[in-house]
């Protein structure tokens, strides 16, 4: 176990408790929540003047690289012994999604600590706690005197929660990341209310189709032959079955969980200039996710069916298109996963490992074909990420913490 670091911590708005031992991690993650890096307009900013202020602290290096896009990623270095050997890469986003104050117990970007420990902030779950955890858990280690063979960065880029596409995506092209010769990647993962941890090793591709369909106009009194909402309706039909063949799946088997099945959602429809008149068009937006256990090629075949299925003058094209990205090895022949699953199998923690069901800057990475998991160590806590009142106990973040203070060494060792 490590030494704990404490301060006093002097709660100014609550003076009858005056003085609270606080543990130092505890108290940088609540700074760390205070600054506003909301979407759509984050301070990365401050930010990133915190997180230099946190590593010249700690005495690690620190980089400020800008992207093409004009926005900054920190990256914190601490050199190992044999920088031969491929690095390790812990990386966060600094940004978080909006807030609707309204709705909030307390106010999203005070990080205010409930008497029960909950420290209530947009961030605490989604990620902020992990940029902590990886910071803190290298301070207590440094403050030993320990030292490793590989090279470990953390990595803190902006723009995840809009995509990614002027943040992670841009950065792995850079020649700079390529020096970085990262050969195992942590980021973020999903709170669990049971007494495991969710770790994620892949994740669904995701696909935003725009589908138009035209045909014949009329009156709207008359029976049209061929009209474009005919058609349309022919393709809803084709994808909704589909769903509905998908979500039995889910619901037939327990093992599953929503990563190991595809949805498809129809979130747009557009169409028609007023109510007498047949449109000649008619378009729909589907968000479909694609489980890594769905061949993407005939997925792509069965998608096609479905328009030509509906007639003439049906077509698509994609607002975003995702490519396959392969699963990290769950094997033992995967040193980085046997590195990882071992120190927490050590350390007596229960876990899953699953797909993530959204989209997170792991895919970027993988993409590269390099080995990322997604882990954000918080078991007995509800998923709260982009809810509202998102919050994450005290006792469950310092356990984070002892769980990264063994993962660090593990995987910054591993051979
Ligand atoms: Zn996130």
């Amino acid at each position: 176990m490590f030494v704990h670091f404490r301060i006093l911590f002097a709660e100014m708005s609550e003076p009858k408790k005056q003085c609270i031992e606080e543990d130092v991690a505890v108290t940088t993650f609540r700074r760390y929540l205070r600054i506003n890096t909301s979407q759509p307009n984050p301070d990365y900013g401050t930010a990133v003047t915190f997180l230099q202020e946190v590593a010249r602290e700690i005495g690690l290096g620190c980089d400020i690289v800008k992207l093409s896009s004009g926005l900054p990623v920190v990256v914190m270095s601490w050199m190992g012994s044999d920088p031969s050997l491929q690095a390790v890469m812990f990386n966060s986003h600094m940004d978080v999604v909006p807030v609707f104050p309204d709705h909030w117990t307390h106010p999203p970007f005070d990080a205010v600590k409930t008497d029960n420990g909950d420290i209530v902030a947009r961030g605490s779950q989604d990620m902020k706690c992990c940029g902590i955890w990886y910071i803190e858990a290298i301070r207590r280690l440094k403050s030993e005197g320990k030292s490793f063979k590989r090279n470990i960065f953390l990595t803190f880029v902006p723009d995840e929660e809009v995509g990614g596409a002027k943040g992670m995506k841009l950065f792995v092209q850079m020649e700079y990341f390529k020096k970085l010769n990262v050969g195992f990647a942590l980021d973020e993962g999903l709170a669990n209310p049971s007494e495991e941890f969710s770790v994620f090793h892949g994740e669904r591709t995701p696909w935003w189709a725009e589908v138009t369909c035209t045909g014949n106009t009329g009156h709207g009194s008359a029976f049209i032959k061929g009209t474009a909402m005919e058609k349309l309706h022919k393709i809803m039909t084709s994808a909704l079955e589909f769903r509905k063949s998908e979500e039995k799946r889910l619901e037939a088997d327990p093992s599953l969980t929503l990563g190991d099945v595809t949805t498809i959602n129809i979130n747009q429809i557009q169409g028609g200039v007023q109510p007498n008149v047949i449109p000649s068009e008619m378009k729909m937006v589907m968000d479909i996710r694609i489980s890594p256990h769905h061949d993407m090629v005939s997925f792509q075949e069965l998608f096609d069916s479905w328009m030509t299925g509906a007639g003439e003058g049906c077509s698509y094209k994609f607002i975003f298109h995702g490519e396959h990205v392969s699963l990290t090895s769950t094997d033992e022949s995967n040193l980085w996963w046997k590195a990882f699953s071992s120190t927490l199998r050590v350390m007596g923690e229960k876990f899953t490992t699953t797909i993530f069901p959204a989209s997170t800057d792991s895919k970027y990475i993988r993409e590269l074909g390099i080995p990322a998991l997604g882990f954000s160590p918080m078991n007995h806590t509800p998923i709260l990420l982009h809810d509202h009142n998102e919050f994450l106990n005290e006792k469950i973040f310092l356990r984070g913490l002892d769980i990264y203070y063994e993962l660090i060494p593990a995987l910054a060792n591993c051979q």
